[in-house]
């Protein structure tokens, strides 16, 4: 038996990953020009795949970046002259958080406990001055999805603020209403169950626009701002206005992955195919098994308490001090799980409910887990 990875990511393969590799190998993918007729039907099915898979308009335009990461910076850079605003509640939060403090936008950030999220109620935050507020959807560090009400709540309040959404390790399970979204981005090693190296960011008109006012404002003023900072950076060859200008030609600057972008049109036609719907309901009844069986486990429980707060897409589950020995006896049986995060490392596991994890394999991981001594 080959390993099963239950890691949040990188992940499982998709089960046609192999079969679409070879087939790209036989298509010479990995030679053709990124300025060939070829690789610009590859952009644009594959833009017009995940257009019809997430229910992403017309009025949002969506670009090929590297990583997830990468989105984080292009985000800061493209849309915060002087600050931002960060919801905080684990590790990727943080990221965002350190990666604005890095480039001089002089961050706030609101920090919820580890494995909490935030309800209409609890959602107090200090807005002045802020241009982007940015909040993770699914904290994969710790295992809690954000409710997406109070973001649309903020945003219907604040139409004039921008909002940044990191769907990294749920997309495209939530169900989004992108009117109230400006900044979405993803990375394709998680929920879709592709090697990493390819992220996607899809932003909003309002998002674009702020990009070009603050990249003419560069262009007539470079005078340094009060602290001393670089007065501003959008950005090169990734900066809002250039990835538009090769997007709206289905080409990318740079030479971009393209089998990457083959991988990721592929898989989007399974789950088309499959149906977003259908999709969804997987999910959620193999996150049920879990959740299940950790909240009736003796000693085990999982870390996020609030159901409202329980992410379908990354599980964690609170085991104690045999965190380590749990994941080397999985290993044995070729199974290989995450382990906790930051300081949880050594008393939690994670466990990824992505596509390529089927209902069998999560029956036969508890199945595992339940002998476990
Ligand atoms: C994995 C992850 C990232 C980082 O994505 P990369 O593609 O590795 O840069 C960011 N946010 C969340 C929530 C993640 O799970």
């Amino acid at each position: 038996m080959d390993k099963i990875f239950f890691t949040p990511g990188p992940s499982q393969l998709y089960p046609t990953v192999k079969k679409n590799i070879e087939e790209a190998l036989e298509k010479n993918i990995g030679s053709i020009s990124h300025r060939s007729m070829a690789f610009e039907e590859i952009f644009s099915t594959t833009i017009s795949n995940l257009r019809n898979l997430m229910n992403i308009p017309a009025s949002h335009h969506i670009f090929f970046l590297a990583s997830g990461t990468e989105a984080m910076e292009r985000i800061l850079e493209n849309c915060v002259e002087k600050q931002s605003l960060h919801v905080v509640n684990g590790s990727f939060s943080h990221r965002f958080f350190q990666m604005a403090k890095d480039l001089g936008k002089n961050p706030k950030k609101m920090d919820a406990e580890l494995g909490e999220g935030y309800n209409a109620s609890t959602m107090n935050l200090e807005l002045t001055n802020c241009e982007l507020i940015c909040f993770t959807h699914n904290e994969t560090s710790t295992g809690v999805m954000q409710p997406l009400d109070p973001i649309y709540t903020l945003k219907q309040q604040y139409p004039e603020k921008l909002i940044a959404l990191d769907i990294v390790s749920s997309a495209p399970y939530p169900k989004l209403d992108f009117r109230f979204l400006d900044c979405v981005f993803f990375s394709v090693q998680k929920f879709f169950g592709l090697p990493a190296g390819l992220g996607i960011l899809i932003i909003s008109p309002q998002a674009l626009q702020k990009s070009l006012t603050l990249e003419s404002s560069l262009a007539n003023d470079q005078q340094p701002t009060a602290n001393n900072l670089p007065a501003g950076n959008i950005g090169s060859y990734h900066k809002f206005s250039t990835l538009l200008h090769y997007a709206q030609k289905n080409q990318t600057h740079e030479t971009p992955p393209v089998l990457h972008m083959y991988l990721l049109q592929k898989v989007t036609e399974d789950m088309l195919q499959i149906g977003i719907e259908t999709i969804r309901k997987q999910t959620d009844e193999k996150a049920k098994l879990v959740y299940d069986f950790l909240d009736n486990h003796h000693t085990w429980t999982p870390f996020v308490k609030d159901k409202e707060f329980r992410s379908p897409t990354v599980i964690d589950a609170q085991v104690g001090e045999k965190a380590n020995e749990i994941k080397k006896y999985l290993e044995e049986k070729k199974m290989i799980v995450g382990g906790g995060y930051g300081k949880n490392k050594d008393v939690q596991i994670r466990i990824a409910n992505f596509p390529a994890i089927s209902i069998e394999y999560i029956q036969e991981l508890l199945r595992i887990l339940k002998n476990f001594t």
